[in-house]
């Protein structure tokens, strides 16, 4: 959890090392207590085996060979999604910090006011 990521032997066998980032974008794990599900597949697709599976309930499904036409149209998409979603987040940051500013601002031309008002009644 400390790392936001879940890293497990590839299901095949093979041994290689498996990395699954969690994000918006990217894969979601849930623990209900007794088991492990990790959604969306994994798909390694950078590795000899090419498996693709998904682990529900602690089981391990097999989700079948993809071609690389497919792996290439999944990745655009997940490349799209991410902007999308980066952009959407980086426009709320934005949003956030220039009402904060205006907030600021307003607090400072009150608190200039009320002293210059202070002042002129002194
Ligand atoms: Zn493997």
């Amino acid at each position: 959890m400390e790392y936001a990521t879940a890293v497990h032997s590839c299901c095949c066998g093979c041994g290689e090392r498996v990395v699954t980032p969690f994000t918006p974008t990217d894969w979601w794990m849930t623990f209900d207590g007794e088991s492990v599900t990790l959604r969306p597949s994994v798909g390694n697709w950078n590795q000899d085996c090419r498996s693709h599976y998904v682990i529900e309930k602690n089981r391990v499904i097999e989700c079948g060979h993809w071609s690389d036409t497919r792996v290439e149209a999944e990745r655009r998409r997940d490349k799209r999604a991410k902007a999308g979603y980066y952009d959407r987040a980086s426009a709320l940051v934005r949003s956030a910090a220039t009402s904060t500013e205006s907030a600021n601002g307003d607090a400072q031309t009150g608190g200039l006011w009320s002293r210059f008002r202070k002042w002129l009644s002194r």
